[in-house]
């Protein structure tokens, strides 16, 4: 059904909602809300608590006159009271509130108090003497010119105009069975939960199902790839490379190559994450791995996110395999395009050796007719699907993955189906703890001191930024342009700065970032570009401007820049507008450096409601997969799935519309692992 069907939705609206993701009607119904606003605690006035957000039901006894503020700024204040006591309501800039209100009327009113000027501060309000406004409150995914309110509204009516049947994947024998809930009431509980208790059944069932089709989708890809060939590669002597490496393997390092090497050596493919936090040592393992492939004759890729990325990957590994005679060969969209037919010529004659780029490798056509093994770099794509796509000719390439992602154990088994994990749990020795400070603004000039000491020691630093471009809202002050001129103006002349962000040209990233690595650079102020895997170990101190603007695991990442050497390093989040809230979250960071504590944490901060569900495969949606496993929704469907897989076993096929769901599933699965 056209989303335009809907009432109140015009050509202009529905392009609006063409930006969302949602072109149906069948698609808004599906688009559950993000998170549910706890508007369960009513309270009385005389029970109003610091920074606590209750629903009251007051009676309006004065209004008083707005106040008008420069800057098309305003202040309208009243007067509300119940039978426990009086207490102020303050709107900001909202003049027209006044209008609408009546002295000696009741309101249900939903807000948060705030000691500081006694009152509640721009709640909202309607006309009730009962508290109406009480209860779970949807919020979903918006846009701009798109209030949450009328989103619910269409909701509601997209619910009754939408036959929900059609998105039942059970067949109603064995819904029943299961003793499951409706599709329609699930639905309906989704958007317009009348309890978090009915919320997380809904979620639970919901959630189940999906686990259902995925796992038994990814049962059948399985197979197909369990029946493939692989290169079987012979032990080789791994002395010349271990005698080249700068260091010796810590512990964590060696027993994940033992596991990688045992794999390789077997006789059925590899399909292996290496799990280690930021700075663990992943890299100097994968080439250890790709130095066991080549010295068998065949042909390795190391495939990074960035070019950034993978140019340092090319500098490490030509620096290391040059005299191991292990030939280096790069693969960047940016390359000359002479060297890079050339190395695609050698790729497509079978020549040995370590070919590096983006993933731009596999996407060009280029034929690895001896390809034994694929690496891909803090790069959270997998699958089996994946590796159906690299297999060249009869057998398919083992495959290893870096991630700093922390993976629950449990998680990864049944999410990800047959990939095997290794993790690597400490730090190469010597590295101290990195300090870690919440600030705000007012601390500019301390923070640009403070660079200019350690510049002095001859250290270097990043300053990452939320934005590139300056804007007129408040992010603006955090874009690279305004901080770049800011640390120009306080920081001595001598300093020399680089900028590194999306929109450079290759060519001019590859200048900053070279420059940077040489020690050319002292500050590079950048996006999160530098977020993953860049490795400077002179680079001691990590400014990150507007931080509560990214993600706990963000931030862990973009720490992970520094603290790679032997110096003290520092991290400095400068909060924009602290409020209690971001701040305790940011100071999670502040007391932890373990990766898997950070995402337990900030897990648990974002509050129950936003953690249910989204529609990703992969690491990404990792963490939604881990609150639905958490809900009991994988349990439920691992008992389901035993029921399917016998009645597959015994008819061959699964009943409908499972069976469609499972076929959509695995063509989607292919989709992902293509793009
Ligand atoms: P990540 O796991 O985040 O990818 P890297 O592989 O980039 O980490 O390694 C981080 C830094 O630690 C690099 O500079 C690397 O040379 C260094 N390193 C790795 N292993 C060791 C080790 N066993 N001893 C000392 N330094 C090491
Ligand atoms: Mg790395």
């Amino acid at each position: 059904m056209d989303l335009t069907q809907l009432k109140g939705i015009g050509a202009k609206k529905a392009a609006r909602f063409a930006r969302l993701g949602v072109d149906t009607a069948e698609q808004l119904v599906c688009d559950f809300p993000r998170r549910y606003e706890d508007r369960t605690r009513i309270c009385s006035v005389e029970e109003l608590q610091e920074g606590v957000s209750a629903v009251l039901v007051l009676r309006l006894l004065r209004i008083y006159p707005a106040v008008y503020l420069p800057g098309r700024r305003s202040l309208q204040r009243v007067l509300m009271a119940d039978d426990s006591g009086e207490v102020q309501v303050i709107w900001h800039n909202q003049p027209y509130r006044a209008k609408s209100l009546r002295v000696g009327e009741c309101y249900c009113v939903y807000g948060i108090y705030r000691d500081k000027q006694k009152a509640l501060l721009d709640p909202v309000l309607e006309r009730s003497d009962v508290p109406s406004l009480a209860g779970l409150e949807p919020v979903y995914a918006l846009c701009e010119g798109l209030r949450n309110g009328e989103r619910k509204k269409l909701a509601e009516q997209a619910l009754e105009k939408v036959p929900l049947s059609q998105f039942e994947i059970l067949p109603e024998g064995d819904r029943c069975a299961f003793g499951l809930r409706s599709i329609e009431w699930s639905y309906r509980t989704r958007h317009k939960p009348a309890s978090f208790e009915e919320l997380q059944i809904a979620c639970r069932e919901l959630d189940a199902r999906r686990w259902l089709v995925y796992l038994l989708a990814l049962g059948r890809i399985k197979e197909i790839v369990k029946r493939s060939l692989c290169e079987t590669l012979r032990p080789v002597d791994m002395t010349p490379f271990f005698t080249a490496l700068p260091f010796s393997l810590t512990a964590g390092q060696q027993a994940a190559f033992q596991e990688i090497q045992s794999d390789l050596l077997s006789d059925e493919p590899m399909n292996r994450l290496l799990q280690g936090d930021v700075g663990s040592g992943k890299t100097a393992v994968a080439f250890a791995a790709a130095y066991l492939c080549v010295q068998n004759g065949l042909q390795a890729a190391l495939m990074a996110p960035t070019e950034t990325l993978a140019r340092q990957h090319i500098k490490t590994a030509q620096k290391l395999f040059a005299p191991l005679g292990v030939a280096i060969h790069p693969l960047l969209g940016a390359s000359p395009a002479k060297e890079r037919q050339r190395a695609f010529q050698t790729a497509a004659e079978g020549e040995s050796g370590l070919w590096i780029g983006t993933h731009a490798l596999f996407s060009d056509g280029v034929a690895f007719p001896k390809l034994g093994l694929v690496i891909t770099d803090e790069q959270h794509r997998f699958g089996v699907l994946q590796r159906k796509k690299l297999q060249q000719k009869a057998s398919i390439p083992h495959t290893l993955v870096l991630s700093a992602t922390p993976i629950p154990r449990t998680l990864t088994l049944s999410a990800l189906g047959d990939l095997s994990l290794s993790q690597i749990a400490e730090r190469p020795p010597g590295r101290q703890p990195i300090g870690t400070y919440v600030v705000d603004g007012r601390y500019e000039k301390r923070i640009l001191a403070f660079l200019e000491k350690e510049f002095e020691k001859g250290h270097q630093a990043y300053f990452v930024c939320p934005r590139i471009d300056d804007s007129e809202d408040e992010l603006g002050h955090w874009s690279i342009v305004n901080v770049a001129a800011r640390c120009q103006k306080g920081l001595s002349a001598k300093r020399r700065m680089g900028v590194l962000h999306a929109q450079l040209k290759a060519e001019e990233k590859e200048a900053v970032f070279t420059a940077f690595r040489n020690g050319e650079i002292d500050l590079l102020v950048a996006t999160t570009v530098i977020e993953v895997g860049v490795d400077v170990p002179n680079a001691t101190v990590i400014v990150i401007g507007a931080a509560e603007r990214f993600g706990l695991a963000q931030l862990h990442q973009l720490r992970g820049r520094v603290g790679r050497g032997a110096g003290k390093s520092h991290c400095i989040l400068v909060a924009q507008s602290p409020s209690p809230s971001s701040l305790e979250r940011l100071r999670v960071l502040e007391k932890s450096e373990d990766g898997f504590e950070i995402a337990r944490r900030d897990l648990a901060l974002r509050g129950a409601g936003e953690r249910f569900g989204t529609q990703q495969h992969g690491v990404s949606g990792l963490y939604d997969r881990l609150a639905q496993s958490e809900s009991g929704a994988l349990e439920l469907a691992r008992d389901w799935m035993q029921r399917y897989e016998a009645l597959l076993a015994e008819a061959g096929s699964l009943p409908e519309p499972l069976a469609t769901a499972v076929a959509q599933e695995k063509s989607r699965f292919s989709e992902i692992a293509l793009n």
